[in-house]
């Protein structure tokens, strides 16, 4: 799991477009006396043809218009998220309304709406490239020959149909990612005291990757030091981090083991420190050499950039 430290105009973005939709879809446009327009000239939403939604319960409607609601469910942080969450699970909804409320957030909002007209802007301006949950895929999508950011709902959007549009639930994900992870035991109301949310600062989140000797010198795995029963622990082990790793980097392990093995003993050390000193930056060096980002803030933009700057590193200690 790797925090997304800068998403400020991902959320700028973010939080005019949806807040536009809800408001109009709730009041409709100009043409009602109560409509919706930001009179923003460039207000994607309140320029587009967007009409009122007919379909949707009275007391959503009113529960959504309710004091700064629309403003917690868009852009509150996942701890006010849930206590919107169990505001909304006091209203007494019909079946019927209940389908039209999972309906209105996850079809007509997220799947219909944001997902294929606005999810690969969205991503530019969040300017994440590879998967936050694995780093080993990349973020977009080809879907009918149109490219579509892959966004996970850190909350499922199943159960909680009504963060299908909230920008701290939409966490750009690789697809296999996006379809693993989330065990059916978690617990999802306290699940912010357990897992880190990709979005939050926690303490003991670093990890490392690193490797071991299998049955043979030509057998190699791939280990993670984590801090025991911290919540990074917790959360690589929902992701199944070490088992994506161990069945898919072994080709990547093997190479940056043999650079060090095959060639004289120092192989990296005389690339980095030598070959290219003084010609190229360390960055432009591992770039060049590795294909990675050696910055933790840039590790998002090439896949298994943590994971071979960790295995360079190990490597580097050994003599
Ligand atoms: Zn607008
Ligand atoms: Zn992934």
């Amino acid at each position: 799991m790797f925090q997304i430290h800068s998403y400020n105009e991902g959320l700028e973005f973010h939080k005019q477009i949806v807040k536009c939709w809800f408001l109009r879809k709730l009041k409709g446009g100009k043409s009602y006396t109560d409509g919706h327009d930001c009179n923003d000239s460039n207000c994607l939403v309140c320029r587009s043809k967007e009409q009122k939604e007919q379909n949707i319960p009275a007391k959503l409607k009113v529960f959504l218009l309710k004091n700064n609601n629309i403003d917690r469910l868009v852009f509150g942080f996942p701890g006010e998220l849930i206590s919107l969450a169990k505001e909304f699970e006091k209203i007494k909804f019909s079946k019927k309304d209940k389908k039209k409320v999972s309906f209105f957030f996850i079809k007509t909002g997220y799947e219909n709406w944001f997902q294929k007209k606005y999810s690969k802007i969205f991503l530019d301006k969040l300017n994440r490239d590879t998967c936050t949950y694995c780093n080993r895929n990349y973020t977009l999508n080809l879907v009918d020959s149109r490219t579509r950011a892959e966004l996970d709902h850190w909350f499922p959007k199943e159960k909680y149909p009504l963060f299908a549009l909230s920008f701290f639930n939409l966490i750009p994900s690789c697809h296999s990612c996006n379809h693993i992870k989330g065990s059916p035991n978690i617990n999802w109301e306290e699940a912010l005291n357990d897992y880190v949310h990709p979005y939050l600062i926690e303490k003991d989140q670093n990890f490392k990757f690193g490797f071991n000797y299998g049955a043979s010198l030509n057998d190699y795995k791939v280990e993670i030091s984590v801090v025991k029963n911290s919540k990074m622990e917790k959360t690589l082990k929902a992701n199944n981090l070490k088992e994506i790793y161990s069945s898919s980097s072994n080709k990547e392990l093997k190479d940056l083991i043999e650079l060090k093995y095959k060639y004289s003993d120092n192989y990296i050390d005389i690339l980095i420190n030598k070959t290219f000193n003084g010609l190229l930056t360390e960055e432009e060096i591992y770039r060049m050499v590795f294909g990675i980002e050696i910055t933790e803030e840039n590790y998002h933009k090439r896949p298994f950039s943590k994971f071979k700057h960790d295995i360079i590193e190990e490597l580097k200690k050994i003599k």
